[in-house]
């Protein structure tokens, strides 16, 4: 006996799932690989590991696990608010299990069913499924061969109907960033209300600025940031999103009561006073993207982030991502994101040695695919 397949919202057959990179584990067991012979660069991690100050301070507070966190993260969250500085507070300042977590909280609190979202694309691809979840109608505006955003196109989209706007920046999986004029005069041409959500979650290795300033000019702008990426916490689920203080208030009283686990939240209060490790871990990054964007003969796309994208054409992206799976490299085809096609993978940067490594298994891919 199973369970009736129709006690579950029947919306959900309609959803496509998130697909996620491949973990080590899964790879060695499929390949017959030893895990310690896997470099994993799908899933934009730290590969330097997690901040070792955020460890220190997991292991000083493990005995307290018996213990709930605190219900609001109100020490995460000044310490926050101290980190951007430009005079916001705690009160600006909200926090999730991971920028997924906070992105669920805003959809719940803001999406009906009937509200449109729009999202320029290809781009990350959970905010659609967040919002689905609530009844949304999803409108793509497709970015230009740059992967620049199509302002005009975007602001034909905005209707009455429109609740949110994603925009990612730097974007995941292109690589590139949202230039700030066009944002500020987007925002200012507008009238509907709605809100925009930039996500920031690898601003920190762009040498391209923030927008999280204009969140005091603009009450419906929310900017999300996450302790996944340059803190190397993903396994702790730690993100937040700087806001207007009415859309924080109703986001405490819609979000799941200690949804912050005790140690990811003391982890990440900790990441914030890592310098050296921060310091340590752009640098590695953006050496390393230089460095990959010349060494790799298939054409790469500039980026502001800790990744780089490929197009592997006229190779399928997932028949060169398989390949490179048997050497023991983990790459992200990128086939599940709409609009890029099938001939595209992202590449997390890696250390020097990863990125040798991985610079030599690649081109000797391209070479094979001239020869044929
Ligand atoms: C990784 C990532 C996030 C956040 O992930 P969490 O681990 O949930 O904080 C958000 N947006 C983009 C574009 C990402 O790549």
């Amino acid at each position: 006996m199973t369970v009736n397949e129709n006690i579950f919202r029947p919306f959900l057959k309609e959803l496509k799932e998130y697909v996620p990179g491949k973990s080590i584990n899964d790879v060695a067991r499929e390949h017959g690989l030893m895990p310690s012979d896997i470099i994993k660069l799908g899933s934009n991690e730290n590969v330097l590991g997690p901040s070792p100050l955020a460890m220190e301070s997991i292991k000083s507070l493990a005995d307290r696990s018996n213990l709930y966190p605190s219900m609001h993260q109100k020490e995460l969250r000044q310490k926050i608010a101290k980190f951007i500085g430009l005079g916001y507070s705690s009160e600006n300042i909200m926090v999730g299990a991971g920028m997924d977590g906070v992105l669920d909280t805003l959809a719940r609190i803001l999406i009906e069913p009937g509200n449109e979202v729009v999202i320029p694309i290809p781009t990350f691809t959970y905010y659609e499924l967040a919002c689905r979840y609530y009844g949304a109608e999803v409108l793509y505006v497709m970015r230009d061969a740059n992967y620049e955003i199509d302002f005009n196109a975007l602001i034909e989209s905005i209707n009455p109907a429109t609740k949110m706007v994603f925009i990612c920046s730097p974007n995941n999986p292109t690589g590139n960033t949202l230039n700030q004029e066009h944002l500020k005069e987007f925002l200012t041409h507008i009238h509907h209300d709605f809100i925009c959500f930039v996500d920031e979650a690898y601003y920190d290795f762009s040498t391209e600025g923030s927008v999280v300033d204009l969140v005091q000019d603009f009450p419906n702008l929310i900017v999300g940031r996450t302790f996944s990426k340059v803190y190397g916490l993903a396994g702790l689920r730690v993100g937040y999103a700087v806001a207007d203080p009415a859309i924080v208030r109703q986001y405490y009283m819609a979000a799941t009561p200690f949804a912050v686990n005790r140690l990811a939240e003391k982890a990440a209060e900790a990441a914030l006073d890592d310098n050296l490790f921060i310091m340590k871990s752009i640098m590695m990054v953006q050496k390393g993207r230089t460095y990959l964007k010349e060494k790799i003969l298939f054409p790469t796309y500039p980026s502001q982030a800790n990744f780089i994208l490929m197009n592997t054409a006229p190779l399928k992206g997932s028949f060169v991502a398989g390949e490179l799976l048997k050497k023991g490299i983990i790459l992200r085809d990128c086939q599940s994101f709409p609009y890029l096609g099938d001939t595209f993978i992202r590449i997390t940067v890696g250390t020097p040695e990863q990125n040798q490594r991985l610079a030599e298994e690649i081109n000797e891919m391209y070479s094979g695919a001239l020869k044929r």
